[in-house]
């Protein structure tokens, strides 16, 4: 029996919020200007233009911009080598006026992921993909977050939603999203449990939970009926269905029943871009003062 909530779920939109964040980081830029002579930069490797993630990494850039940032890409031939790249890597953790480094995802298959990540300085690590970066986040050290986990969780920070004792159901347990949302969720004092293909009855785990983050990759995975009444849903997921970009959420069934509910688009997807800045500016600030470990931070 699905139960409605009179008026339909809140949209937790994370357009202003990321709108907010905007402001804040091109505030920041002009001040690390006056002080350091130079913007922050960001490079960004992609390993043949023709990548899905081509158009994801142009709104980065394109958003860089717009704060003042000097990103750019760094262009590899799609047949590149691993030690291409990895050497194209290297370089960028030697330059000076470079402090943050993205490498477009998945890469060729020719190409070791572990390879890669490896290769990149953790202090300029601002997707938080390197496994020191993962290693402080799992002992609840300060380092570079990985964006889209800290975006589906700083949604519900910001929107006031009241994460301490909550039971929050995270489903899908991938390095870059599922994973570290749960840490982040149980920092913040939710009880958690992570779902993934294997876990015997979803529907099950997804209605007992107050707070849903959803990132599966799986259109429609999640409906209205499987949610307690009034639970928050966070929608990760982006998948394209009929020339539509939709969520891993049935939209119109879960507003019905969900208290508030991430849209997508423009849900967690603005807010990731967004916050990906902020790190930057942070790996910038400490870059340039010459303090590589402490901007991976200590313990909060
Ligand atoms: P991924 O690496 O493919 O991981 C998907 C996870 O979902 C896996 O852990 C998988 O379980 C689980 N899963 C898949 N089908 C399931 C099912 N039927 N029931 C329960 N669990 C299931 O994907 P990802 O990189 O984490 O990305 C997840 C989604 O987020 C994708 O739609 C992606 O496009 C989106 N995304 C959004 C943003 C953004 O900014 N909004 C950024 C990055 C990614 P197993 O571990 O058992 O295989």
């Amino acid at each position: 029996m699905t139960v409605s909530v009179p008026g339909g779920a809140r949209l937790l939109e994370g357009g202003p919020i990321a709108t907010e964040i905007r402001a804040a980081v091109a505030e920041d830029v002009v001040a690390f200007q006056a002080r350091y002579g130079r913007a922050p930069g960001l490079a960004v490797v992609i390993v043949g233009r023709d990548a899905p993630s081509t158009v994801y990494l142009e709104q980065i850039l394109r958003g860089c911009a717009r704060a003042g940032i000097a990103g750019r890409f760094v262009e590899l031939e799609g047949e590149a080598t691993e030690g291409t790249v990895t050497s194209a890597v290297r370089a960028l953790n030697a330059d000076p006026t470079v402090d943050g480094i993205i490498v477009q995802m998945p890469l060729p298959p020719t190409i070791r992921l572990r390879a890669v990540i490896d290769a990149i300085d953790p202090s300029k690590d601002i997707d938080g993909i390197h496994p020191l970066n993962a290693g402080l986040l799992r002992l609840g050290y300060d380092g570079f977050l990985p964006a889209t986990a800290h975006a589906a969780v700083e949604i519900l920070r910001r929107s006031g939603i009241e994460i301490a004792g909550a039971e929050a159901v995270v489903v899908g347990r991938s390095a870059v999203v599922g994973m570290p949302a749960a840490f982040l969720l149980v920092r913040e004092d939710a009880t958690v449990t992570v779902c993934h293909r294997r876990t015997r009855d979803l529907a099950q785990h997804v209605r007992r939970a107050d707070i849903v983050v959803v990132a599966a990759g799986r259109p429609r995975l999640i409906t209205g009926e499987m949610l307690k009444p009034g639970a928050v849903v966070v929608d990760v997921g982006i998948n394209v269905v009929d020339g539509h970009i939709v969520g891993d959420v049935e939209f119109e069934t879960a507003r019905r029943v969900a208290g508030a509910i991430t849209p997508v688009p423009g849900g967690v997807g603005p807010l990731t871009n967004a916050l990906l800045l902020t790190h930057l500016i942070r790996a910038a600030e400490r870059n340039a003062a010459g303090d590589a470990v402490a901007a991976l931070g200590g313990p909060p």
